[in-house]
């Protein structure tokens, strides 16, 4: 881990809303309140609107303490290039009329590369959270989302030693990269709701902890072809015969189960409504097993110490497999790598939380937090 003197003060030292952080999507709020509330009134949250509504933005707004952002407006639903072009032009006119010291964004989501992209039009200093991830696999747009943000980064946070390599190897000056950690871990710390709490919710649900299955698909690759969706669904209502299987069902993958004419496949599955951030963790928590397509499920598993099943081709977490997670593909596979893992038991489970996570120690906020105070010119931070 980077060996930054932890001193958060110094990021308070700077200007009222200097910072902008550019932000779209549900895992970029979760994984950027910490910082936020680190910079205190320094932060400048901008909202791309690329997932605007109650279920996936607003309440998290409230639940993580963030700000009211600053939204765009004419970005969300709309194909990809356009989304970009729609939130670089809002951007760039916002950043016209009130020039930031330097624009954050994290990850990969064409928010994130919007922002990056707008702050380089204007020479503003980027910082990119969640440096050097790479899946090498060309056909995620999420992938050249994150190659073209490390281009134009000045101050590259990787979370991990393996981002950092990822970053050298590409030819990234080194002394612009960081290992900061990442800051899912705190983000879990945060969130994740007392164990008393946590058990009446599963009892609210009918669940028994470790009893349980928790799922969740929302990737293009496995909502967008109906044959991968429908073995996707397939398994995990055979896995429902033995155990209560938990699907919180985000907006896209609802549609389009409806639209393949799936939903019968849901009979035997809990299904629920996208849940809000703790109530998220609090079942994770105590799953027997997860299953999902997401890229912060993949860490999130491993501060909580659960098993996980990737569904996807390719991840860019490698450090989440072995011990915690494995790839698997739509189909009898995942059925059969599910009742591998279910066969660990509660020895299992208890070797997983005896493990540390991979991405970080809790501090990488902190870390960032005074990597973005160091990268505005002295003259600008208060005395
Ligand atoms: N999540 C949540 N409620 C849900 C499903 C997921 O709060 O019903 C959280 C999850 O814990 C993770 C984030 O949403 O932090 C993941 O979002 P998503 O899967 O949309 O994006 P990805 O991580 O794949 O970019």
């Amino acid at each position: 881990m980077h060996s930054l003197p932890l001193s958060p003060a110094s990021a308070r030292r700077l200007p009222p809303r200097s910072v902008a952080v550019v932000l779209g999507t549900r895992p970029e709020l979760v994984k950027v309140a910490e910082l936020v509330r680190l910079l205190g009134p320094a932060a400048r949250l901008v909202h791309t609107g690329q997932h605007y509504d109650e279920q996936l933005s607003g309440r998290f707004l409230a639940e993580l303490g963030l700000p009211e952002p600053e939204l765009l407006t004419g970005v969300g639903g709309r194909p990809r290039a356009e989304q970009i072009a729609a939130a670089l032009s809002g951007l760039d006119a916002l950043f016209a009329a009130g020039r930031p010291l330097a624009v954050v964004v994290q990850g990969d989501t064409n928010a994130a590369l919007s922002g990056a992209l707008a702050a380089n039009a204007r020479g503003i200093p980027l910082v990119h959270v969640e440096a050097g991830l790479r899946s090498h696999d060309r056909a995620m747009p999420e992938e050249h989302n994150r190659v073209l943000i490390d281009r134009l980064a000045d101050v590259l946070c990787a979370a991990t030693l393996d981002n950092r390599a990822n970053l050298l190897a590409e030819g990234v000056p080194g002394a612009r990269v960081a290992v900061t950690g990442n800051t899912v871990v705190e983000a879990v710390r945060r969130a994740l709701p007392p164990a008393g709490e946590r058990l009446e919710l599963l009892d609210r649900h009918g669940l028994a902890a470790d009893g349980y299955v928790l799922a969740t698909v929302h990737r293009p690759e496995n909502t967008d072809e109906p044959e991968a969706l429908a073995a996707i669904l397939t398994e995990l209502s055979a896995l429902s015969a033995d155990l209560p299987v938990v699907l919180p069902l985000h907006p896209r993958t609802r549609a389009r189960i409806e639209a393949a004419g799936l939903a019968g496949l849901l009979a035997g599955l809990t299904v629920l409504e996208p849940v809000g951030y703790g109530e998220f963790l609090a079942l994770a928590r105590h799953a027997a097993l997860l299953v999902s397509d997401s890229g912060g499920v993949q860490e999130e598993t491993t501060v909580l110490g659960r098993p996980l099943l990737v569904v996807r081709r390719s991840t860019e977490r490698p450090e989440a497999m072995g011990d915690f997670a494995e790839l698997v593909r739509p189909g009898p596979g995942l059925g059969a790598a599910a009742r591998r893992r279910l066969a660990e038991g509660p020895e299992g489970l208890r070797r997983l939380a005896a493990l540390p996570s991979p991405f970080g120690d809790g501090r990488a906020s902190a870390r960032i937090a005074e990597l973005i105070a160091r990268s505005v010119p002295p003259h600008a931070l208060a005395a």
